[in-house]
Parts: structure tokens; C-alpha cells; sequence
């Protein structure tokens, strides 16, 4: 098939791009090239450089020859940010969304597969987190992504669609062989494996450890960390599941179904790296649930799908990863 890929210069969206070239499937990219770099998009995939909002952007990406469905990882993507700077997010991911599943209509395209969040959930009343707990975002970044999956909830329901919300953990690791280095390369790092690695590098002092007294085993925040190829090969098979559904829209967790601590990720970069890794303790960062962990039975039920790579595994290609020449962030 042939994939239009949103968002393809970005983490996501290039591991997603190589994971379908080397199952033997076409990609087309279509990235604005704001937050993400033409030198990570996947060998072998054409890049339109554009917005996925501007008209004249997606008939070129639509028009250039059949696409079968589309891959949406476009979107801005920092917490932080959005609660700076919401208008950002309600354009971006809303706005920026709703042209192209527009754009979609015009070319006759029905399939999606969309990079959702668990950030939907919100404060979960319990874990594992299932799909049907009440979505109850507590930022804008959360309340944009949410806005998305309701929207494509109703165009397979007015147009026919058929949707996928990957609603995607904690995404680590990288795709490093074959030629390709496709990983992190945020300009702003918020994430905690990436920043344990600077810190492991020496490039950082310390790791500030934000909340050391949740109600926790060992007091610091639990998360359901899952390897970016893991999550790609996911992204197939949601494709997959789209060309065998009409006029549906299935929601769906990525996740490994179970949690590790930030002194857990500690350890492991600890244990891949080599280095002392120090932490300092650091007042718990707002919003920031104490667990927060995956079901992942529709998941492995509807789609197939199972994580196969562990949290070591996940430090081990971030860290070749950021070990590798400097290019630009
Ligand atoms: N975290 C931390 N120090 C950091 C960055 C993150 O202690 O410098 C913690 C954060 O509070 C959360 C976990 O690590 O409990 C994962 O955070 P991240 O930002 O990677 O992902 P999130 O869970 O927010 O999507």
C-alpha cells in the first residue's frame, strides 16, 4: 500500500516510515519540517514539505499518486507548551487535524492511523488503564489529542472512515542498522530517558528525579515505557486492521501492561551506560499522576499485537543512538 505519513521527520513518524518501506509498502511524508529534520526522514520515502493545514500542501502529498491511508503523527507534542501557549495546540492538533481529514474527503482517502496519547486519560481512577475509562485530559496537549479521536469517531461515522487511535505511552528507544539512526532529537528534551542519557553522557549534571514521596514502592512516578519499534510495528498492523473495517473507529492503548519507576530507568541507564548517573530530588512536576500503566488486551485481541523488547533494550538503542556523531537537535 501506499502510506501518507504526517509528522514523518519526526521520532514517530520516521521509525513508522521505515518500520511500512521495509515491509514493502510505499510512504509519501508530509512535514512542515517545524519540530522535525529532512535528514530523518526514512530513505526511500518521498518528502513533501508542508503543512498538514495548507491546502496547497496536502493536494500535492494526495495528488502525487494513489495514497491508501494515512499515518497522522503530525502534531505539536509538549505538555508544558500547551499550557503556555493552548492556542498553539488547539491549531496545530485540532485545526491542523480537521484540514486534513478534510483534504482526506477530497481525495477519496477513508483509512487513518492516529498517534493518540494516554495523556486523554488524565489522573486514572485505576491501572492497568483500560480503553473505556472516562478520558478526562488535564492539559490541552491531552484535551487536542482527545478532540482528534473524537473527531475521527465522527467521520467513520458520517463518511464511512475507518480510524485507529493509538493511544501511545511512554514511547523510548531507537531504530539504529540497515543503514538507518532514527531516534530522539527533540530541541526541547523533556523526556526522562533521553535526559538520563545527556546526564550519563556528562553532558547534563544530574537528573532531577521529580517527586520522591507518591505513593509508589520506592516513591518516584511509575510509567509503561514501550520501544518505538514495537510501536511502529503496531502502526501496520493498525493499517492493516483499517483496509478490513468500514465505518469504524477502534481506540486502542500501546503500552507493555506494566510499570517502571524513575529510579528503575535510573538503574537500567545505569546498568547500559556504565556511569554513576546522579539524580537530585526535585519537588513533583504539576499534573504528573503517580501510575500510570497500560491495558494492552485489545491491543494483542484486535490487532495481534504484542511488546517484544524490554526497557533495557529501550536504554540500549537510545543510548547508541545518542552516542552517534552529533547532528543537529
Ligand atoms: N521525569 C523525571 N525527571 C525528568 C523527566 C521526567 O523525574 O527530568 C519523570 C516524570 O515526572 C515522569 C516520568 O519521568 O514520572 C516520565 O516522564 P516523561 O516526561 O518522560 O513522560 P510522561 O510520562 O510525562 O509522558
Amino acid at each position: 500500500m501506499h502510506v501518507l505519513v504526517t509528522g514523518g521527520a519526526g521520532y514517530v513518524g520516521s521509525v513508522v516510515s521505515a518500520h511500512l518501506l521495509a515491509a514493502g509498502h510505499r510512504v509519501t511524508v508530509l512535514d512542515d519540517l517545524s519540530t522535525g529534520h529532512a535528514d530523518a526522514v526514512a530513505p526511500g520515502a518521498a518528502l513533501v514539505p508542508g503543512s498538514i493545514a495548507d491546502r496547497a500542501a496536502t493536494d500535492v502529498a494526495f495528488g502525487r499518486s494513489t495514497i491508501d491511508a494515512v499515518v497522522h503523527c503530525a502534531a505539536k507534542s509538549l505538555v508544558a507548551e500547551s499550557v503556555r501557549a493552548p492556542e498553539l495546540y488547539w491549531s496545530n492538533n485540532v485545526g491542523g487535524s480537521l484540514a486534513l481529514l478534510e483534504a482526506m474527503r477530497k481525495h477519496g482517502v477513508g483509512r487513518i492511523v492516529f498517534s493518540s496519547t494516554a495523556a486523554t486519560y488524565g489522573e486514572p481512577e485505576s491501572v492497568p488503564i483500560l480503553e473505556s475509562a472516562p478520558a478526562r485530559p488535564t492539559n490541552p496537549y491531552g484535551s487536542s489529542k482527545l478532540a482528534v479521536d473524537q473527531m475521527l469517531a465522527s467521520y467513520a461515522n458520517a463518511y464511512g472512515f475507518s480510524a485507529v487511535s493509538l493511544r501511545y505511552f511512554n514511547v523510548a528507544g531507537a531504530l539504529i542498522g540497515d543503514g538507518l539512526s532514527l531516534g530522539e532529537r527533540h530541541a526541547t528534551e523533556t523526556h526522562l530517558i533521553p535526559i538520563a542519557l545527556q546526564v550519563a553522557a556528562g553532558t547534563r549534571p544530574a537528573l532531577s528525579v521529580f517527586g520522591t514521596a507518591y505513593p509508589t514502592p520506592d516513591g518516584t512516578c511509575v510509567r509503561d515505557y514501550i520501544h518505538i519499534i514495537d510501536l511502529a510495528d503496531a502502526h501496520l498492523r493498525a493499517l492493516e486492521w483499517t483496509a478490513r473495517s468500514e465505518q469504524a473507529h477502534l481506540v486502542c492503548n500501546l503500552g507493555s501492561g506494566s510499570g517502571n519507576s524513575v529510579l528503575e530507568v535510573v538503574e537500567a541507564v545505569r546498568r547500559v551506560t556504565g556511569s554513576p548517573t546522579p539524580t537530585v530530588a526535585h519537588p513533583n512536576r504539576s499534573g504528573d499522576p503517580a501510575v500510570l500503566i497500560a491495558s494492552n488486551g485489545l491491543a494483542q485481541e484486535v490487532l495481534g499485537w504484542a511488546p517484544t523488547r524490554d526497557l533495557e533494550q529501550m536504554v540500549l538503542d537510545a543510548w547508541n543512538f545518542a552516542q552517534q556523531p552529533a547532528r543537529s537537535a
